[in-house]
């Protein structure tokens, strides 16, 4: 199976999984990330209706959270979070819900640590993307010139970030 095919099957079964309160935590985690470009440029992203993705980006989201039209604006989120799983993460899930396959074709993109948490979260380094476990805007800053840089994005030097995180 292509990785891409098992990645969407996840997606799906995640997406009926979640309750309405997790929903609403997952709705409430999109605003504050949704904000970036980083979003706009996906494929899933693209193919939401752009009607819905006008009315995400005026924040108008947390007013429906059981309205099923938003499903897909949850996909795209629940597939950024997992489009870096291994495919012997993915065997398994498969497995768990009773879809067959012997290998999944294609390898999941390589990841760089943040800066500010650790975790293996971006695509590169000093794009502007923000992380999606301690919220860090990567501007590219490091040990060697962030520690005390207050003139960035994140409103915060590198060291304030990684101590509140
Ligand atoms: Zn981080």
């Amino acid at each position: 199976m292509k990785r891409q095919k098992a990645l969407s099957i996840v997606v799906k079964n995640e997406l009926n999984n979640l309750d309405q309160f997790q929903r609403k935590l997952v709705l409430k985690a999109q605003l504050e990330t949704i904000k970036t470009p980083q979003w706009f440029i996906t494929d899933e992203w693209k193919s939401v209706p752009l009607w819905l993705q006008k009315q995400f980006k005026l924040g108008h989201m947390a007013r429906g959270i059981t309205y099923n039209q938003y499903n897909l604006i949850i996909s795209v989120w629940l597939h950024d979070r997992l489009k870096a799983v291994s495919n012997d993460y993915l065997l398994k899930y498969l497995k768990n819900i009773n879809i067959q396959t012997n290998c999944i074709e294609g390898n999941p993109p390589l990841l760089q640590s943040c800066p500010c948490c650790g975790y293996k979260t971006l695509s590169s380094l000093g794009n502007y993307d923000i992380c999606i476990v301690c919220k860090w805007e990567n501007n590219g800053y490091d040990n060697t010139y962030g520690i005390d840089d207050m003139n960035n994005p994140n409103h915060s030097s590198l060291m304030e970030s990684r101590f509140f995180f």
